[in-house]
C-alpha cells in the first residue's frame, strides 16, 4: 500500500478518530502486524500536540498460553501496580486508540471456562476505573490487516496479495479518499441527519420482522436518543469512535423486549465463531438460544454476568451501506456490524440519553441503560428486514424495508 495513504489514514485516526488534544497523552493498542503504520500514528499524535504517546503491544497467541499455564488465582488477581496504571489513567484521562488486525479464530481451542470466570472476577475490581473513563475519554477502534485475518477474509489469494486486498478493503470502506478529513464531515452529517429525523419521531418500540423468522420487538428509553458518527465527550471534545461506522443506534430500554431474532453472519466472541444462531427474549431477557456453530459459546456469553442476558443496543443499517456492498465478511465486529442492522448483548452506551453529560452513569442506567462486562454485537439484518416503530403518540411509522431505509 502506497505510503502517502497510509500517512492519510493515520492522520484521519488522530485527528477525526481521536480528536489528540495539546498536551494530552495517548495510548494505543495494537498488535505485531503492522509496527511500521503504528510508528506512523505515533508520529501524528506527535504532531498533533500529544504529550507522550504510549503503544501497548499485543501478541494474541500469548494470550493464549497465559490462559494456559496461570493458575485460576494468578488470571483473576489485579496487581497493585495494575490498579496504579488504571488510576492514572483515570486521573489523566488520556486518549485511546485500538488498531485491530487479530486473527478472527486466533484462540481457537483456548480454555473459555477458565478465561471467563477470570474475567468475571476481574471485572468488579476493574469496574470503578472504566466508568471513571466512561463519556469522559475519546477513543477510536480502526483496522489493519493481520496475515490470519487477510487469509480469513481472502481465502485461497497468496498471503501477500490477501494483505494487499485487506488493505484496501479497510481503506475504501474507511472513506480513505483524497481528502478523508472532509469526507469525514460530510459522512458525520449525513448520519446526523438520519438520527434527527428518528428522534422527531418519539419512538416507543421497534418491531424487527424478516423472511428468517425474525420477529421481535424492543422498548425504547424515553429519554434516549439515536446517535451515529461523531460523538462528544464530557470535556466537550468531537470524536469518531469508530472508523469506519455506517449505523444510527440507540441503547434500548432493560426488560423491553419480546420475540425471536435470527443472526445473519458469524459472531467472532473471544477469537471464536459463533454462527447461524438465534435468542428469544422474554420480559427483556434471553431465556433461550441455539446456534450450528458454538452453541455452547453463545450460552457462556450470555451468562458472563447479569446483564449478558439482555440488550445493549439497537443500530440500524442498510443493506446498501459500502461495506455490504463490499460483498465481503470481515469476521470482525468492526466491518460487518456496519454491513447489517444489529443488536448487542451487554452494556448500553449511557451516552445515547439525552442530556447525559449532567447525569451520572448511575442516574443514566437508573433511566434503562443496560449495564454488564460485555458488550457483544451480532447481525440480524438481511434483505427482507421490515422494521416499523410505533411511537409515543401511537402511530406506526415504517422506518426500515426490504433492508433499506424508508425515509
Ligand atoms: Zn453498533
Ligand atoms: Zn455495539
Amino acid at each position: 500500500m502506497k505510503k502517502t495513504v497510509l500517512r492519510a489514514y493515520a492522520k484521519l485516526i488522530v485527528q477525526s478518530g481521536v480528536n489528540v488534544q495539546k498536551g494530552q497523552e495517548v495510548i494505543i493498542h495494537a498488535d505485531l502486524d503492522q509496527p511500521e503504520f503504528v510508528q506512523m500514528v505515533v508520529e501524528e499524535a506527535y504532531k498533533a500536540k500529544a504529550k507522550k504517546v504510549t503503544v501497548e503491544w499485543n501478541y494474541q497467541p500469548l494470550a493464549k498460553i497465559h490462559v494456559r499455564y496461570q493458575s485460576m488465582k494468578t488470571l483473576s488477581t489485579v496487581t497493585e501496580w495494575q490498579k496504579a496504571k488504571y488510576q492514572h489513567n483515570a486521573d489523566v484521562v488520556p486518549c485511546v486508540i485500538h488498531l485491530i488486525s487479530e486473527d478472527p479464530d486466533g484462540l481457537k481451542g483456548m480454555n473459555m471456562e477458565k478465561l471467563s470466570k477470570s474475567r468475571q472476577a476481574i471485572h468488579p475490581i476493574i469496574k470503578p476505573y472504566k466508568d471513571a473513563l466512561e463519556g469522559v475519554q475519546q477513543w477510536c477502534i480502526a483496522a489493519v490487516p493481520g496475515a490470519a485475518w487477510a487469509k480469513k477474509v481472502f481465502p485461497g489469494m497468496p498471503k501477500g496479495k490477501a494483505m494487499e486486498k485487506l488493505w484496501e478493503a479497510i481503506l475504501s470502506t474507511s472513506r480513505v479518499t483524497e481528502d478523508p478529513i472532509a469526507a469525514w464531515q460530510a459522512h458525520n452529517a449525513d448520519l446526523k441527519k438520519r438520527c434527527d429525523y428518528l428522534n422527531s419521531l418519539g419512538i416507543e418500540s421497534l418491531h424487527y420482522t424478516a423472511d428468517n423468522g425474525t420477529d421481535l420487538t424492543v422498548g425504547m428509553i424515553p429519554q434516549a436518543v439515536f446517535c451515529g458518527g461523531a460523538e462528544k465527550s464530557k470535556q466537550n471534545i468531537w470524536f469518531n469512535p469508530n472508523i469506519p461506522t455506517e449505523e444510527c443506534f440507540i441503547s434500548p430500554m432493560r426488560g423491553k423486549a419480546e420475540g425471536i431474532v435470527y443472526s445473519t453472519k458469524p459472531l467472532s466472541y473471544q477469537g471464536q465463531i459463533i454462527d447461524k444462531f438465534w435468542i428469544r427474549f422474554e420480559g427483556g431477557k434471553a431465556v433461550s438460544s441455539g446456534a450450528e456453530v458454538g452453541a455452547e459459546l453463545l450460552a457462556t456469553m450470555l451468562s458472563m454476568d447479569e446483564g449478558a442476558a439482555y440488550l445493549g443496543e439497537c443500530a440500524l443499517v442498510p443493506e446498501s451501506s459500502p461495506i455490504a456492498q463490499s460483498g465481503l465478511l470481515f469476521y470482525n465486529t468492526l466491518f460487518d456490524e456496519n454491513a447489517s442492522c444489529h443488536l448487542a448483548m451487554g452494556m448500553g452506551y449511557a451516552d445515547t440519553i439525552a442530556g447525559h453529560h449532567d447525569m451520572t452513569l448511575e442516574e443514566c442506567r437508573k433511566l434503562g441503560i443496560n449495564d454488564s462486562m460485555i458488550h457483544e454485537d451480532f447481525m440480524i439484518g438481511c434483505d427482507s428486514m421490515s422494521i416499523t416503530a410505533t411511537t409515543r403518540d401511537g402511530k406506526n411509522v415504517e422506518i426500515f424495508k426490504n433492508g433499506e431505509w424508508s425515509f
